[in-house]
């Protein structure tokens, strides 16, 4: 309010009080204003009706006037209350310190506005957004106080109840023990909770979210689009991600809601455009995994097991045929000779001969017979981490026994292969299995195997690095040959271990190599071609 304002009002009010004293009928007078002329009936007439509760008091806060607004916010006629001091409306809840500030603004003339409660005259309390203005008079003094205000309780209970609401839903989602976040159109975090926070320092992939809808993204392709056009939500999708040096995998389900939110902003006010945002959950769902993968690895073990045992019966009765066919290519050889000698003594001799021949062809026969298939292989994604870490587990206690230390280093995200889930963990398991005995056998050195994941644009490479002795260069090709054994102490099991490993290798269209750069032991390269959809557009 400006001082010409101010003084307008002083030398008006004066002649209104007179006038509301004298006699309720309003004057013709008139007033000059800024140069004009307006009936002084006119401007009584629109305080009367403004509709906000006016009141003009002397400077102690004496009542000389209240319009029909005051009238109706608090209760009072004017008969009751012209006279009596503005604490009349005071319901003494106010804190004294709020009066002391009130009073010592208006005082230095200056326009004073706050919120008190105030108490009706039928009792109840309201509150009460309250500007109080000094009116000065020629000498630049306060004669009166002009104070304004409107009941505010229903506004105020209402901005209570969204504040409230909002500490509500905020300490329901900080309570939840879901991690969630709320992400507007450019993936910005507009809310989140405590358990969002704590997976921003524990998963060390930058921001949770931005890390999870990449992954929701590239896993939903085309239909995430569709979901999001359609306001459609999506529940269960699960990732595995490892962390740093790949020891604890952890694993999430995600879940994701969109919704609208009417833009609240003044240029909208009369569109209805309105903002989306997606509230995304991500679920740490490692326990239950682990506990699911504890059972999984069980069922493997025993099937393992079974698979071993027919392995073995196979490589027993291999050897056992390989072992007899060379005294039978001897016997052969001998009867060959004698029937070329041809002379009648040596015919007892070359039925002999002819008789084992026979009942060894006999015996080979029997043992093919005997040889146990090995079962129908079913091709299906396999993600290799994902078996690698399964042979991990499955050799955990040997590897813990010989106080072996593993580094694994898978890639964070591998493409599927097409391929047999068994037939591979029977690979990776023999290849472990033997980095296992090389690493325990007597060596000085540091016993380490490192299992690691890479990825160039056409194949999937896994390398199963150990700190044993090694293979010798000139040996890595007989190494895949049947009952072969690079280790002449006898460390390494004669068998078929590694002509398995890479018939299987070939089943599944790779290649297994021994790297002849690697010195710190032994490293096997086994690489598998990526299923066409999984080929960049460049390399094809
Ligand atoms: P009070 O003793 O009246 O005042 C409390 C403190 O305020 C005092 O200790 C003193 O520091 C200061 N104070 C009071 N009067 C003066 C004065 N004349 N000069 C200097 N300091 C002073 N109060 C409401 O509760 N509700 C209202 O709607 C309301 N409207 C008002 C409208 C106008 C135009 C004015 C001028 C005042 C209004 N007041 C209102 C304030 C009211 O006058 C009281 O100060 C207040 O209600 C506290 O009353 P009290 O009896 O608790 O204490």
């Amino acid at each position: 309010m400006t001082k010409t304002s101010l003084y307008f009002l002083q030398t008006h009010i004066k002649k209104m009080c007179a006038i509301n004293e004298l006699s309720p009928q309003l004057s013709d007078a008139t007033i000059k204003f800024n140069g004009d002329v307006i009936a002084y009936n006119l401007f009584l007439e629109t305080v009367e009706q403004v509709p906000v509760a006016i009141s003009i008091t002397d400077k102690k806060a004496k009542i000389l006037y209240v319009n029909k607004e005051f009238t109706a916010v608090t209760g009072y006629q004017p008969d009751d209350i012209l006279g009596q001091n503005e604490s009349i409306l005071s319901d003494k809840r106010t804190p004294k310190t709020v009066y002391h500030e009130l009073w010592h603004t208006i005082r230095n003339q200056k326009v004073w506005r706050g919120i008190l409660c105030n108490r009706h005259k039928s009792g109840h309390r309201y509150i009460a957004d309250l500007t109080i203005a000094p009116i000065l008079n020629e000498a630049n003094e306060i004669t009166y106080y002009i104070g304004m205000h409107r009941d505010i309780t229903q506004t105020h209970e209402a901005e209570k109840n969204v504040i409230n609401q909002k500490l509500l839903i905020e300490s329901v989602i900080n309570a939840s023990p879901i991690a969630m976040v709320v992400l507007d159109a450019q993936d910005h975090v507009i809310l989140d909770n405590h358990n969002y926070k704590a997976l921003v320092s524990d998963l060390d992939k930058g921001e949770p979210a931005a890390f999870f809808l990449t992954l929701l993204r590239n896993e939903m392709g085309e239909h995430w689009t569709q979901l999001q056009t359609d306001k459609q939500g999506f529940n269960h999708y699960e990732f595995k991600i490892e962390d740093k040096n790949g020891r604890r995998a952890r694993w999430f389900s995600c879940a994701g809601n969109w919704f609208l939110e009417n833009d609240i902003h003044v240029d909208a006010f009369f569109d209805q455009s309105a903002k989306h945002y997606l509230i995304l959950t991500i679920t740490d769902i490692t326990r239950q995994r682990r506990q699911l993968e504890a059972l999984h690895i069980q069922t493997l073990k025993t099937l393992m097991t079974e698979d071993e045992r027919v392995r073995s019966i196979r490589e027993t009765l291999l050897g056992a045929i390989h072992q007899i066919q060379m005294p039978m290519n001897q016997i052969k050889a001998a009867e060959q000779i004698l029937k070329h000698k041809g002379t009648e003594q040596n015919s007892g001799l070359l039925n002999i001969l002819q008789q084992i021949q026979t009942s060894g062809e006999e015996a080979i026969a029997t043992m093919q017979h005997c040889l146990p298939n090995i079962l129908h292989i079913t091709e299906a994604p396999v993600n290799l981490n994902q078996i690698l870490h399964e042979v991990l587990l499955l050799n955990s206690q040997r590897l813990l026994n010989n106080g072996i230390d593993v580094h694994w280093q898978p890639l964070a995200v591998l493409p599927h292969i097409m391929g047999s889930a068994n037939r591979l963990r029977m690979l990776f398991n023999q290849l472990l299995d033997n980095a296992i005995t090389a690493v325990s056998a007597p060596y000085s050195g540091e016993q380490y195997i490192k299992i690691s994941t890479h990825l160039t644009p056409e194949l999937i490479h896994v390398c199963i690095d150990d700190s044993g002795p090694g293979i010798p260069v000139d040996k890595h090709s007989k190494v895949f040959e049947p009952f072969y054994t690079a280790n002449a102490t006898g460390t390494h099991k004669v068998g078929m271990g590694l002509v398995i490993a890479k018939e299987i290798v070939t089943q599944h269209h790779g290649f297994i190599d021994i790297d002849q750069h690697y010195y710190q032991g032994c490293r096997f390269k086994i690489s598998f071609p990526l299923p066409p959809h999984e080929l960049g557009e460049e390399t094809l």
